[in-house]
This record gives structure tokens, C-alpha cells and sequence, in this order.
């Protein structure tokens, strides 16, 4: 069964920061104002150690949670990594894969997210595939060339049973916590191109059940005019899912632009 995008998914990358009290404030931040909030995937992404803590907060609620990364073997000789029936053993629904700082700082390539992604997939986690160009690639007009690449190598031998399991999110480097964004016109683009890809390579039905997000800089005051497009299913969001005030009125954006464009 391919994922839906009938309700947008907003997802909140909370990177290195978070204590574990911190991270059970921004929870009971957020559960306290979005538990009657119908209409929306929300998903947090906290950092490994607070896990467990968010993990049994978000129990019974409607908030989902995942984790920022995963090594591609189930166990091993690989000090300091996590995989994923440890992410599963503890509770977790999402994972990211691919993101751009893993991918500048610590040599994440496709071929590598492609073994992450098959992980997370034989887990029964669902992965948050991130891509997205720099700001040299857009401006030498290379942008889609670099996506369609990423596209290939990262769901490099994947039937469509599989891809129907990984979300999709596309975040433009130059955007990302520079506080630079995607204009909706240059985010839809990208989107409409990413699904036709997913079209192509696995078919239709895929291709419109594919949850494509858009990351960089995702703010209130410029997520309705951005999940208002037709293509773009959701956010990840930085910055401003380390607050609950912002983070839910994120999601509140989002729901009246989905409610909008159906
Ligand atoms: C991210 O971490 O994926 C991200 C998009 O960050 P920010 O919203 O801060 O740009």
C-alpha cells in the first residue's frame, strides 16, 4: 500500500540540539496545543539520546517520532552508530536519511543513503529521503540534473513496493538554516519534477501517492504560500520546530493551505 498525501506531513529535524529536559518542554509544548488539531501527519526528530524519553511522551498521542540518521548494517564492529532494529527496538516510525549536513560533514554519498534507505525499508521504518542542490548547481542551472541524479542513485534498485514507502523531501542546500528560502514557484517546480520522475521510473499510482516535503528555512509566515502548491505534500522543518510556538503554527499553515488547494 503506497503512503498518502491527503493530509500534509510535517516533520520537525531538531539536529544536535535538545537535552532531555528540553526535549520533554518542546513535546508538552507542542501536544499541548496540537492534540485537537485534526488534519496533519506531525512527526519530531530528536537527537538519539532523547529518544526514549520523546518516544514514551508521544505514546497515545497523534505526534510520531523518528530519528536523524541510521547505519546501513543491523549490527557490527561500527563504534558510535545506531541501526535500525535499534531504532525500531525502541519505538521509532521515521528516520531520515541522506540529509545535506551528513552528506557536506560527514560523507553520506548516494550509493551510501541507498544502503540506509534499503535498512530503514527492511525495518519497516519509514525514510525521509533528503535532496536537494547548492546554491553553485542552481545558479549553473544544474538543479534538476543534480536531483534526477540523486533520485537514481538513492533508490537504486527499488521496486515500486519499496518506493511507495519512502517520503521524499526536497531541500535546497543554499536554503537550508541560512533563512534563504524557496520561492513556492522554484519549490513547485522541483516537486512536480521529482514526481514526474517517480512517474516514470514507478508508475503513476506512485508517483501521486508520493509525500514529497519541502525543507529550507520553513517559517510561519512562509509555509501557507509554500504548502499551497500543488506538489508540495509537507515540510521538514529546522530552526523553527525547536519551538512549539512555531512549529505549530507551522502546522496549523499548513493544514488551512491544504484545506485551501483541494
Ligand atoms: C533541516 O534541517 O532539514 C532544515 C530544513 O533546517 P532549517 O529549517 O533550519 O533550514
Amino acid at each position: 500500500m503506497p503512503l498518502s498525501n491527503k493530509i500534509p506531513l510535517i516533520a520537525g529535524n531538531w539536529k544536535m540540539f535538545m537535552t532531555i529536559p528540553e526535549a520533554i518542554d518542546l513535546v508538552n509544548g507542542i501536544l499541548s496545543e496540537h492534540l485537537n488539531l485534526q488534519g496533519s501527519e506531525v512527526v519530531v526528530l530528536p537527537p538519539f539520546t532523547a529518544l526514549r524519553d520523546v518516544i514514551k511522551l508521544a505514546a497515545d498521542t497523534p505526534l510520531q517520532v523518528g530519528a536523524q540518521n541510521l547505519h546501513p548494517e543491523d549490527k557490527g564492529a561500527f563504534t558510535g552508530e545506531v541501526s535500525g532494529p535499534m531504532l525500531r527496538d525502541i519505538g521509532c516510525t521515521y528516520v531520515v536519511v541522506g540529509h545535506s549536513e551528513r552528506r557536506q560533514l560527514f560523507g553520506d554519498t548516494n550509493a551510501g543513503v541507498n544502503r540506509k534507505l534499503q535498512a530503514a525499508l527492511s525495518q519497516s521504518l519509514l525514510p525521509i529521503l533528503c535532496i536537494g542542490e547548492t546554491k553553485d548547481e542552481r545558479e549553473g542551472n544544474r538543479t534538476l540534473e543534480v536531483i534526477q541524479k540523486q533520485l537514481e542513485e538513492c533508490l537504486a534498485g527499488l521496486d515500486s513496493s519499496k518506493v511507495n514507502r519512502v517520503i521524499f523531501a526536497y531541500e535546497p542546500i543554499w536554503a537550508i538554516g541560512t533563512g534563504l528560502t524557496a520561492s513556492p514557484e522554484q519549490a513547485q517546480e522541483v516537486h512536480a519534477f521529482i514526481r514526474r520522475i517517480i512517474a516514470e521510473n514507478y508508475g503513476n499510482t506512485t508517483a501521486a501517492c508520493a509525500i514529497i516535503l519541502y525543507g529550507g528555512s520553513v517559517k510561519p509566515d512562509n509555509s501557507f504560500s509554500l504548502l499551497k502548491e500543488k506538489d508540495i505534500n509537507g515540510a521538514l522543518v529546522g530552526g523553527a520546530a525547536l519551538k512549539p510556538d512555531s512549529f505549530v503554527e507551522i502546522i496549523k499553515e499548513a493544514i488551512k493551505a491544504y484545506k485551501e488547494k483541494q
